[in-house]
């Protein structure tokens, strides 16, 4: 019999962060030993729980929750959303421009499929959160990946969007605050990047679902907060803000220059109501959770925990030889540079299974980020101070030995 084989429109589709190194990682669990986990931004599992009073509305909603809802998702929690943006100063949202979807993740593929014909091209950021380049490519279209400039604080490198645009760009995706580099974009870049896609007719896809996961007292602006004519669809949710990954709550708001977009919209809306509804019992945490204090603000002020694990990861990494490292402003990450004139690293897919193999600990390597040289990887600090000060001496121990090669 002929093998059965996967759709060529999986070809360039790929998402490293659940792919086969974490695979091996389960399969070591199952022959017994301990594996710390720096790979995965799921909050729960490190302690992170949602908070109480959004738990219990989910719980006393549960009974109400099992028939479908509107396809764009439950009124009130629209209605939360639409406050939200006001907070956010994004002008003109209605509750008709907010969709809600089983995460961010759904929407983004959605709003990719929705959009994109065979060969239109999107810039994507180099390196990005795997997902948006997936998207684009499972929708026919050509991911064209721009520089953030680790010399720069990982800000987008401008020069290269520029240089990266033809007459077949349909998009820019704006990753802000930044997974994998934990940048967070002062106002003059964003207004920068409004200009590039204002001259050369571009849709701005912003994902901000770290928007209140900001360290130093940061503060985070809404790129479709910067104008009106051009179209934006802002990406958010509660599963980092509100340590509620397994709710699948996320949602897309479409503003600004709406007119120009009726085609496209109606698009959406035509493939918001072919999968008939997101999740309903996560949608009942979204009016609890946007409307009181459970956010992650306590985690990310100076002492608490998350900023104290970011501390430590920064100070630890910097300090390895030929390890340098970023300090993240916004997000659960940071993305270390190895030198490799020190590690003559070929293939940072094997570099990271070998430390998975010999040290028991987890990370995704930079290619996994679509990043186009074998010398980053990605760490998550979401483990306690001891489990980060524990896996990442076990990394400067594999350094050395690797130094000795
Ligand atoms: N966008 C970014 C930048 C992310 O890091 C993630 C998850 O890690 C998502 C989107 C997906 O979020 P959701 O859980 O809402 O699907």
């Amino acid at each position: 019999m002929e093998a059965i084989l996967k759709s060529n429109k999986l070809l360039n589709v790929c998402y490293e962060i659940r792919g086969p190194i974490p695979e091996r990682a389960r399969q070591m669990e199952e022959e017994g030993h301990r594996i710390i986990k720096l790979n995965i931004g799921n909050l729960q599992p490190f302690g992170f729980d949602a908070p109480e009073e959004v738990v219990q509305d989910v719980i006393r909603n549960l009974p109400n929750a099992s028939g479908y809802v509107d396809s764009k998702g439950l009124f009130q929690s629209r209605k939360a959303i639409m406050h939200y943006t006001q907070e956010k100063n994004i002008a003109g949202v209605t509750v008709d421009d907010i969709y809600i979807g089983n995460g961010a993740s759904e929407l983004i593929v959605m709003a990719m499929q929705g959009l994109l014909n065979n060969g239109d091209e999107v810039l994507v950021p180099m390196p990005d959160y795997p997902l948006w380049t997936a998207a684009v490519s499972l929708a026919g279209g050509r991911p064209r990946h721009y520089l953030c400039d680790e010399a720069n604080g990982w800000l987008p490198a401008l020069d290269d969007i520029r240089a990266k645009i033809s007459d077949k760009t349909k998009a820019l995706v704006i990753i802000n605050p930044n997974n994998p580099t934990g940048a967070l974009y002062p106002d003059e870049v964003l207004l920068e990047l409004v200009q590039i896609a204002r001259e050369h007719g571009l849709i701005i896809y912003a994902d901000e679902i770290y928007d209140k996961v900001l360290y130093d007292g940061a503060k985070h602006t809404s790129i479709a907060s910067l104008a009106d004519d051009i179209l934006f669809v802002t990406f958010n949710g509660l599963s980092k803000n509100y340590r509620a990954c397994g709710y699948r709550a996320g949602w897309m708001i479409v503003s600004g220059n709406k007119k120009i977009a009726r085609d496209y919209i109606e698009g959406l809306n035509i493939l918001s109501t072919m999968r008939l509804c997101a999740n309903v019992p996560g949608q009942y945490a979204i009016q609890t959770a946007l409307g009181g204090y459970q956010s992650i603000d306590d985690l990310v002020a100076p002492g608490g925990r998350l900023a104290k694990q970011r501390d430590l990861a920064h100070e630890l990494l910097n300090a390895m030889p030929g390890v340098s490292c970023v300090k993240p402003k916004a997000a659960l990450y940071m993305f270390p540079k190895l030198d490799l004139n020190v590690y003559p690293i070929a293939d940072d897919q094997q570099f990271i299974l070998d430390f998975l193999q010999q040290e028991k600990v987890l990370l995704v390597q930079g290619t996994g980020f679509n990043w186009h040289q074998p010398d980053h990887f990605r760490v998550v600090f979401l483990p306690n101070t001891d489990d980060l000060g524990d896996a990442l001496g076990r990394l400067d121990r594999f350094l050395a030995s690797y130094r000795k090669r």
